[in-house]
């Protein structure tokens, strides 16, 4: 069968919760970082997540990468195109959910498309367009104060008008309460008015259902992780895809167990603290750092005395807010960061090649800096460990067996994060 979705995300981070998402509903998934320049193998792939960092970037800049990925997309035949944003809406006035969703429609032909950043189980809904976060409106929910996004309104409507040219209308919970029939009909009803983009409301799990039902044959969606979830379902009723029985299913895990963290987040804390009751871990210090190799040097002999016994190994520069603090005043925030993402990276490479094929690596700035250390660009997604977070599999040059990987952004996971990730792995 072909690819069924061809999704498009506007950051690293939220592609994989999509395709985590899509994956717990029965597609199998390709997640690839920036759009590919080779061939790959997608004999069995259900869905491809291309994952851009086109966020915060310059609206031209988002409209060039996210078109780029479309073409590629449409060169493997996806028979739907899902443009993933943030369940927050995240964009400013300038860009760049707007912009691109025009181009992206411009591109395929189509006249219309519909919003629906919802995640009704992460507390995201909408009524009547207005965004909620938990019970919370989102202009009220901290979300106001993100440095590169602040959202101020959380009229939905309203926002997005100020980002395209064209008309903004909305689908409210009345008429998709009355079934898909009807929601479709509104749809095309706006649609004769011209209206191209359309905020969807969403309560809860039964209106990403009926979503799902009115939109799976649209040509461009677009949303949050949400509707990911529910449009499987859709999409298998209409026989478009197989039934699998276990989505996530990647080749056996083989190869020495790595911890490489860099959050510093407050349940990366906890998760570090947790992992040192029971196991050991090496601790990088960027002041150090800033000095000299001596602590790499360190850091990979003693990786290299553990690993081939069966615990996993840790090395972190996670610290806390004061540790932080400290080290940014005397080396500058930006350089602070740079130094620990480097010496990580660093460790990383050094130790996949020699052996180490688990890798799990915490922090969303880190992930990136590792991922391009190693030249990852696809991962097939797994098993999720906890939400938000699967397991995934990439095969690097010269390398027979597959590395495993997973890439924990700052505050996701349970407090034993760090050692369960490799039960359910083994
Ligand atoms: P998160 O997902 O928790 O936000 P990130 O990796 O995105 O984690 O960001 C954490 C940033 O903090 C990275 O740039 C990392 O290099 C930096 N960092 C990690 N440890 C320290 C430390 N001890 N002092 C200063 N900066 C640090």
């Amino acid at each position: 069968m072909s690819i069924v979705l061809g999704a498009i995300a506007d950051d690293f981070t939220g592609a994989t919760d999509l395709a985590n998402n899509l994956v717990r509903a029965g597609m199998r998934t390709l997640q690839v970082i920036g759009v590919p320049q080779g061939a790959l193998d997608l004999s069995d792939i259900d869905a491809i997540v291309v994952a851009l960092k086109s966020r915060s970037c310059p609206a031209q800049d988002a409209i060039g990468d996210s078109l780029a990925a479309l073409d590629w997309l449409q060169d493997q035949s996806a028979r739907q195109i899902f443009f993933k944003y943030c369940s927050t809406f995240d964009s400013t006035d300038d860009g760049n959910i707007g912009p691109v969703a025009d181009a992206l429609l411009d591109q395929l032909g189509a006249r219309q498309t519909v919003m629906v950043p919802a995640f009704p189980v992460n507390g995201r809904t909408v009524y009547q367009g207005h965004l909620f976060v938990g019970d919370r409106l989102l202009n009220d929910s901290g979300m106001e104060h993100h440095p590169l996004n602040p959202m101020t309104d959380a009229d939905l409507v309203r926002t997005l008008s100020r980002q395209t040219p064209h008309t903004v209308g909305l689908l409210a919970r009345p008429t998709l309460a009355a079934g898909p029939e009807q929601a479709r009909a509104h749809l095309d009803r706006l649609e004769k008015q011209n209206v191209r983009h359309v905020i969807c409301d969403t309560l809860d799990e039964a209106d990403l259902t009926v979503l799902a039902a009115t939109l799976a044959q649209s040509a461009l969606v677009t949303g949050g992780s949400g509707l990911g979830q529910a449009l499987p379902a859709e999409y298998r009723r209409l026989g478009w895809l197989e039934n699998v029985d276990n989505a996530g299913q990647l080749a056996p895990a083989s190869g020495a167990s790595l911890i490489l963290s860099g959050s510093c987040s407050r349940a990366t804390l906890a998760q570090v603290e947790h992992f040192l009751s029971r196991f050991e871990g090496f601790a990088l210090d960027p002041i150090a750092l800033a000095d000299s190799d001596d602590q790499i040097t360190e850091a990979l002999a003693f990786a290299r005395d553990r690993l081939s016994r069966t615990d996993p190994v840790l090395i972190y520069a996670s610290a806390t807010p004061d540790k932080v603090k400290q080290a940014q005043e005397q080396l500058g925030v930006a350089a602070a960061g740079e130094r620990v993402e480097r010496a990580l990276a660093r460790l990383a490479k050094e130790l996949v090649a020699e052996g180490v094929g688990k890798l799990l690596v915490a922090g969303g700035e880190t992930s990136g800096a590792v991922v391009s250390a190693l030249g990852i660009s696809t991962l097939r997604i797994g098993e999720q460990i906890d939400p938000g977070v699967p397991w995934t599999q990439t095969h690097l040059p010269g390398r027979e067996t597959p590395l495993s990987l997973a890439l924990k952004s700052g505050n996701f996971g349970e407090v034993d994060f760090f050692s369960r990730a490799f039960e359910v792995l083994s």
